[in-house]
């Protein structure tokens, strides 16, 4: 359907506009997604889907323009009714700002903040920033808090320092599915936040605990990335234990920061890991970021 002679944009009534539809499915072309039987499907088989969650009724007219355009482009596109009721409850499963940010805005909506006792400990430190974002009620490591709703039961699992020193997982039992927060993601490489109380050790147990609780069906989702299930933790452990080897070798030959980083250890897996070359936060690609995590932890004996 992309291959027709460019057309000036036509306004025929339907809120298409071919010219724009055709640029994005170039776009999409581009990145890798290519339309196969109607559908975009990327070199692995995957298919480009979005679902829509909408609590409103309403929204449903106004999203179905866009419905149709992805539709048009060969996005698998579908809009789910979720129940409206006021979300009463909300958990942290790390400190970063891009998993807190919204904290007030759900507090003062109604919501109970959970968290870890140093999870909250970390955000009071934060300075002019609005209480409401602080966790009503925090718990320590230990057995997990567990809540029964609607049916499910809901598990708070913490985990030891691992992204950072006050991470949670939260399982849905009944759905098979956990919510595992960053020490685990397949955008980019291993971040582990050792300011703010993560540990390579701590990272590498998690994983470990992880793929213990999780059974051969439970999707597995990351802060960062794509639903896994528990296999594919076995190469993201065994690409860490790589490269800790592999620094700690450097390290032994009396290597500097700049010189272990100048070896580039990470590039038998750089290809595989997408968004690993990629600007992280002010210490270079996320690559290097994983690497001078490494090269600190050994480092300091851990
Ligand atoms: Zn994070």
């Amino acid at each position: 359907m992309f291959e027709e002679a460019y057309k000036p944009p036509v306004s025929d009534g339907t809120g298409q506009d071919r010219k724009l539809l055709r640029d994005a499915g170039r776009l999409l072309g581009e990145a890798g997604w290519h339309v196969k039987d109607g559908k975009r499907v990327n070199a692995n088989g995957e298919v480009f889907e979005i679902e829509f969650l909408i609590a409103d009724p309403a929204m449903e007219r106004i999203l179905s323009g866009f419905v149709k355009n992805l539709q048009a482009i060969g996005v698998q596109t579908t809009i789910r009714r979720i129940d409206p009721g006021p979300i009463r409850f909300l958990v942290n499963t790390h400190v970063h700002p891009d998993h807190t940010a919204g904290n007030a805005t759900f507090a003062k909506a109604g919501a109970v903040l959970l968290a870890r006792e140093e999870l909250r400990e970390g955000l009071a430190r934060q300075t002019a920033a609005d209480p409401a974002r602080l966790p009503v009620i925090t718990y320590g490591m230990g057995d997990p808090v567990k809540f029964r709703m609607n049916g499910e039961v809901v598990e708070l699992i913490p985990v030891r320092a691992a992204h950072t020193g006050g991470d949670t997982m939260i399982r849905f039992v009944n759905a098979d599915a956990i919510m595992v927060g960053d020490f685990y993601r397949n955008f980019g490489y291993p971040f582990i936040d050792t300011n703010n109380g993560g540990s390579l050790k701590g990272a590498l147990e998690a994983l470990e605990l992880t793929m213990k609780i999780a059974g051969p069906n439970t999707r597995l989702i990351p802060g960062h990335g794509t639903f896994i299930n528990r296999t594919e933790i076995v190469p993201y452990r065994d690409m860490i234990l790589a490269v800790q080897a592999k620094v700690q070798q450097l390290i032994g030959q009396g290597k500097t920061l700049p010189e272990v980083l100048a070896a580039k250890v990470t590039s038998p897996y750089d290809a595989k890991v997408p968004g690993g070359l990629l600007p992280a936060g002010n210490a270079g690609t996320s690559a290097d970021r994983f690497v001078s995590m490494v090269y600190a932890q050994l480092k300091d004996g851990h």
